[in-house]
């Protein structure tokens, strides 16, 4: 937080404007790109750099949106510390899941794992230092039907696949971490995407499919995503459009 508060200050020294606005389509206008917002606002310009980032891929389970910050929580790193001495569970028995799980083992009493699949994808360090937690429990095959509760999440409801028998386990958190869906619709149909809707760039220079519009971050098909190649994106990208604008 103290370093984007630099970050601003220092945009603010070289008089670059900063809009706090949501964008919802990039057009291309002949060779330009105009930027539309949800505040009707546009903004025309030579190059643009997508670095929207990426958003946590929701449940779309019934009472997921009622429970947010009643209960749920997409981020362990955040919330775990609220869910002391609670019973919790974790969506998705990847290596994120077990990676949160190990996590909240620090605080909460037991955390359950819950995975579609029929195998525990997370790597096996993973699942061993789970094991060793011995506060996690993992159990496959569900599918997740809702998620209930007063005024805080009291438990989820979900169907053994294999038996086909709804269970209801009793937890006052539930941790999602099946993924995460790059925020890219507002250039959909302008560049190429790969199958997981991130930006396919070049990764020397964050060029996409399009000329002048550059992406960076976790928007793009780049893998490992973090904050330190995040910012190294983005800093080439700068100077990719700094190139790119003066070869106009
Ligand atoms: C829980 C969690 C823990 C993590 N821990 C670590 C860690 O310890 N170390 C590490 O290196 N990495 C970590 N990461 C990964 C790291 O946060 C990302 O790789 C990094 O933030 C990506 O930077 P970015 O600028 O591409 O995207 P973001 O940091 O996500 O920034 C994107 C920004 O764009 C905005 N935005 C999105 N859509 C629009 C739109 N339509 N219009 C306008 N603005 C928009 C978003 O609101 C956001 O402010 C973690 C990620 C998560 C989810």
């Amino acid at each position: 937080w103290e370093l984007i508060q630099k970050f601003e200050k220092h945009l603010k020294q070289k008089k670059i404007k900063i809009e706090i606005d949501s964008v919802r389509k990039i057009k291309k206008i002949g060779q330009d790109f105009l930027v539309l917002t949800a505040s009707r606002k546009q903004f025309q310009a030579k190059a643009v750099i997508v670095s929207s980032g990426a958003d946590p891929r929701p449940l779309e389970v019934p009472g997921e949106k009622e429970f947010i910050g009643k209960g749920i929580s997409y981020c362990v790193a955040c919330d775990g510390p609220l869910f002391a001495d609670k019973k919790v569970a974790v969506v998705g028995g990847g290596d994120a899941g077990f990676e949160a799980a190990i996590s909240l083992s620090s605080f909460a009493k037991k955390i359950y794992i819950l995975e579609t699949g029929s195998q525990i994808k997370a790597d096996d360090e993973n699942q061993e230092r789970a094991k060793k937690t011995g506060k996690i429990e993992t159990i496959t095959q569900i599918a997740l039907k809702k998620i209930e509760g007063k005024d805080f999440v009291e438990s989820v409801v979900y169907q053994d696949k294999s038996s086909k028998e709804l269970k209801i386990l009793k937890v006052q958190g539930v941790f999602v971490e099946i993924g995460s869906q790059p925020a890219t619709s507002f250039v959909k149909g302008l560049v190429e995407f790969n199958e997981k809707d991130e930006i396919k760039v070049n990764p020397f220079t964050g060029e996409t499919s399009t000329a002048g519009l550059f992406a960076a971050g976790d928007a793009d098909d780049v893998p490992y995503k973090q904050i330190v190649i995040a910012c190294g994106e983005g800093a080439k990208a700068a100077l990719a459009v700094a190139n790119y604008l003066g070869k106009l």
